[in-house]
């Protein structure tokens, strides 16, 4: 969906030169996965991480170093501060969705303090910080949320080459498309402000048949549009 969305953005969009055409479609792509980045194993969550059994691995392995280091520890034996290191690095690894998201996001937020870089900066990097402990499907996919984004986004890309403002656009369009796709669902989308205003037209189901044949047509849409953009 996003990725059509992407599309007919740059159909209606006059002559863009090739490489901002492609940035803006994979932009789409990219905007279209982002907002699940607020669930813990969706497709964007699981690149950032290891895989589950991995995940409860590093967990057992975390709790059996620490218990050695307190072991080694009672027993006087040389150096269970090592054991305890050991257990901090599993027990970080088993949260590596976690750390990096968080990381990024102080990132940013030193960033935007230290050169006063745009408030996009700050709105991402809040954002990307409170990831990991907000609520799937809350204030990330509000339509509240989605809407400062924008205004940060055509704000901060305005000043910029068209490049630039070709990948922001296609980030929002993504973004947006998103958003819409989530409405249609049981769960739906809800305002953060206005927790009532919910929008959920329990038109489909997650990970259903008709979830797949949509996919499909959005691609055989998506492919005819870019034909009917450069011929
Ligand atoms: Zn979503």
């Amino acid at each position: 969906m996003a990725i059509l969305a992407g599309s007919t953005v740059l159909y209606f969009t006059p002559a863009l030169p090739i490489v901002p055409a492609a940035s803006l479609i994979a932009a789409a792509g990219i905007g279209g996965l982002l907002p699940d980045l607020d669930h813990k194993t969706s497709t964007v969550s699981n690149k950032l991480q290891f895989s589950t059994n991995t995940r409860k691995k590093l967990k057992g392995l975390s709790v059996l170093s620490l218990g050695m280091g307190i072991l080694w520890f009672v027993l006087q034996q040389p150096m269970p501060w090592l054991w305890a290191a050991a257990g901090l690095i599993f027990a970080l690894a088993s949260r590596l969705r976690m750390l990096l998201l968080s990381g990024l996001g102080l990132l940013l937020l030193a960033g935007y303090e230290l050169y006063s870089l745009h408030w996009l900066t700050l709105l991402a990097g809040v954002a990307l910080l409170v990831m990991p402990f907000v609520k799937h499907r809350g204030i990330i996919h509000s339509p509240e949320f989605a809407g400062a984004l924008s205004l940060g986004v055509v704000s901060f890309t305005s000043t910029q080459p068209v490049l630039f403002q070709a990948l922001g656009f296609g980030l929002m369009t993504g973004w947006w498309s998103h958003l819409v796709g989530d409405a249609v669902t049981v769960e739906g989308i809800r305002s953060v402000l206005l927790p009532r205003l919910k929008v959920a037209l329990n038109l489909l189901r997650n990970g259903g048949a008709a979830e797949r044949w949509i996919a499909r047509s959005c691609w055989l849409c998506s492919i005819a549009l870019w034909l009917m953009t450069f011929y």
